[in-house]
């Protein structure tokens, strides 16, 4: 049933999804959330390291000696304690780890209220300083607000206040007491706003994200991104001792598209195109837009072989493609041409494709619609290239 109801959020609600947990997530954003969240994580340490002391003087003003001496102790610890989480803030590493590090804080910061709340007999928010001990849930839960975090984590955090604060206003018998709702009622609007707050502002993020590595026209991986996830891929492929092949793909003509039918059919084959490519590449694959009519596949775990027979599925598959363009009931078709490369010892993302590049200069030769593998021997390629595109802008 649970599952169910998730599985029907996540395929009829994407966006609200991925705004309710980070499980659907793609690495990368994963990645890029986890770097802006440490840098947060690491001021706040700092904010609340110099908060938390600076109060020091008013318990010793306001407190009898005694509890001035143990509050004084806790919040030096306290202090200490999140000074030490700012410089140890690259041994959170992973979204996880980042996620461990965030519930560090309520969870100090309410073992910190617990304490304060033992000491001092659990005071009545009425006492002339007591408020500032008695609100300090609310103040723990504003402070997260500067996070862009998901519902589930917003919930979570959260929580772990609301849990600290029931336990003590149990122990000290006032839970639900006429006096303290005016409080419950107010920690409870803002934490509303804070979750709002939190979720807007991964929202925010989210949007710009993709901005930043989407292709507009196509939604794929435009080309920054395209080659930021292909290096890493390949280093990866390369440290798991795996084969790592790329296939650059030229839709053939397309200028032709273009000048019979418009721009707008040229947009239109172009989103096409990469649906269906798309719909047909595994999980691992990454697939984007390398510029105008130019695309890449980056295959993981894929030998010179296994590539070649892919291809020569994907162009048969495209050609068979039939794509309507709202222009008189007409459906229009393609053909490709498909460079193809896998790494070899030193190799570099560049010099990969441009070998790939080589043999798709071989395919156009060819008379297009094909495939064509290119061993290595880059300076011999070299001189070869020149001449393939000597022919080529002669014919
Ligand atoms: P070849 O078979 O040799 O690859 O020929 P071609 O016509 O496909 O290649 P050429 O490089 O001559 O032309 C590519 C065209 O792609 C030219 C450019 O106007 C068009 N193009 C590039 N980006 C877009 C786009 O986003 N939308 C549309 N509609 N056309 C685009
Ligand atoms: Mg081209
Ligand atoms: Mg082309």
């Amino acid at each position: 049933m649970r599952e169910n109801f998730f599985t029907t959020i996540k395929s009829k609600m994407p966006h609200f999804y991925d705004l309710w947990s980070s499980q659907a997530h793609s690495l990368s954003f994963q990645n890029t959330r986890s770097d802006y969240l440490r840098n947060r994580i690491s001021l706040l340490s700092v904010v609340l390291a110099v908060l938390v002391s600076l109060w020091i003087p008013f318990d010793i003003l306001f407190l009898t000696s005694d509890q001035s001496i143990k509050i004084t102790f806790a919040r030096l610890f306290l202090s200490c304690f999140f000074f030490f989480l700012a410089l140890n803030k690259y041994q959170f590493y992973s979204l996880r780890q980042i996620q461990f590090c965030i519930a560090l804080f309520p969870i100090s910061l309410n073992l910190f209220y617990l304490y304060c709340s033992a000491v001092l007999d659990f005071p009545e928010s009425n006492l002339r300083y007591a408020y500032i001990y008695t609100l300090l849930p609310i103040i723990h839960v504003a402070i997260l607000t500067i996070l862009p975090i998901t519902f589930k984590e917003s919930l979570s955090l959260l929580s772990i206040t609301a849990i600290t604060q029931i336990f003590t206003d149990y122990y000290a018998d006032r839970l639900f007491a006429p006096e303290y709702l005016a409080i419950y009622w107010l920690q409870s609007v803002l934490a509303l706003m804070v979750i709002w707050s939190q979720v807007s502002k991964l929202h925010m993020l989210m949007r710009l994200y993709r901005q930043a590595i989407l292709d507009p026209l196509t939604g794929i991986y435009n080309r920054r991104m395209l080659l930021k996830i292909g290096k890493k891929a390949m280093i990866e492929c390369n440290q798991k001792n795996e084969p790592f092949s790329v296939m650059l793909f030229d839709i053939d003509k397309f200028k032709r598209i273009n000048d019979t039918w418009g721009h707008s059919v040229g947009d239109k084959v172009l989103t096409g195109f990469t649906a269906f490519v798309q719909s047909k590449i595994r999980k691992t694959d990454f697939f984007g837009r390398y510029g105008g009519e130019e695309f890449i596949l980056f295959l993981p775990n894929c030998t010179p072989d296994t590539a070649l027979k892919i291809s020569n599925r994907m162009l048969t598959a495209i050609r068979e493609l039939k794509m309507p363009i709202d222009i008189e009931n007409q459906s229009l078709s393609i053909t490709t041409c498909i460079g193809i490369s896998t790494y070899s010892e030193n190799d570099t993302l560049a010099s990969m494709l441009e070998r790939a590049d080589l043999a798709l200069y071989k395919c156009k030769h060819s008379g297009r619609d094909c495939s064509n593998f290119h061993p290595i021997d880059l300076q011999y390629e070299s001189d070869e290239r020149l001449k393939i595109a000597e022919k080529i802008s002669i014919n």
